[in-house]
């Protein structure tokens, strides 16, 4: 079992979505879980169409049909005009719209994590049909069914015995096909069945969750850069790719700000010594 995260960089247009395809057959041999972020820089949209709606102000709508075009183009060039997907896609575009357009009844985070999963919600879908579509069989899982959290809106605290649990008693009951399982990054829901968000690129911490929970061989993390590097290269010509790091030096690295991981993601994989792989999906 290996655990495969995908950014939103890397599900960025309709390009990336094939690039991701190709991925996934290049491991056709092993049992996966693929975890999935927003395309592109969708949670920013989905914060900012938050901020409108709390606000009450009228760039509400346009924000509403910029992130439904984004969707309803990227499926344009990706599916065959009569695909299910469409439906589904519209579906989760209308909850969205009627959310957006309530009045805001909660406090900013509680709204927050209401309405921003349907950035992960939107890509997974789109990619689990996609995959379908290239012979890949894949099953969907709804990623708040298994991470379970408080009720803590906005940077939830996982409860990782429940959730590992869950996720154990999902596969070992046959529900989900054992071969590739498409799933969201970054979310959860607390014991209300709440939706919760993990704190920004959360995913990584989603795919760490899954990796101890299945005893997974390694998590790839797949970005922009072909690795982890000492300094930002997209900023520094000089930038110096490390091979190889321990997992404490990886914490002091976060510690000291450096962006590459979410700052949970180390402690499951630590404690279970499952190694983590960043890999350029270019
Ligand atoms: N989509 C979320 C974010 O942009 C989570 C993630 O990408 O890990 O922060």
């Amino acid at each position: 079992m290996k655990v495969l995260k995908f950014g939103g960089a890397s599900v960025q247009d309709a390009e990336a979505v094939r690039n991701l395809a190709l991925i996934i057959k290049s491991f056709h041999q092993h049992n996966l879980v693929i975890v999935v972020s927003a395309m592109n820089k969708m949670t920013n949209n989905l914060e900012s169409l938050l901020h409108s709606k709390m606000m009450q102000d009228e760039e509400l709508r346009s924000k509403l049909e910029n992130i439904a075009g984004f969707h309803r183009n990227i499926t344009r060039q990706l599916f065959p005009e009569d695909h299910i997907v469409f439906e589904k896609v519209d579906n989760l575009l209308q909850d969205l719209t009627t959310l957006s357009l309530q009045e805001p009844h909660y406090s900013y985070d509680k709204e927050y994590d209401r309405l921003v999963p349907y950035g992960e919600l939107l890509s997974t879908t789109i990619i689990h049909a996609y995959l379908e579509m290239q012979d890949i069989k894949n099953t969907f899982l709804d990623a708040r069914q298994v991470i379970k959290t408080d009720s803590n809106y906005r940077s939830a605290h996982v409860d990782l015995i429940q959730s590992e649990y869950l996720i154990n008693s999902l596969f070992s009951s046959g529900e989900v096909e054992k071969s590739i399982l498409t799933t969201q990054g970054f979310i959860g829901s607390d014991a209300q069945g709440q939706s919760t968000t993990l704190g920004r690129e959360g995913s990584d911490f989603t795919a760490a969750i899954f990796a101890s929970a299945l005893n997974a061989e390694e998590v790839i993390t797949w970005k922009d850069v072909p690795g982890l590097f000492n300094a930002d290269p997209r900023l520094f010509d000089h930038a110096k790719k490390i091979e190889h790091i321990s997992f404490r030096e990886t914490i002091e690295l976060a510690y000291y700000g450096a962006k590459i991981l979410h700052p949970n993601t180390i402690k499951p994989l630590y404690n279970k010594g499952i190694p983590l792989k960043i890999k350029s999906f270019i």
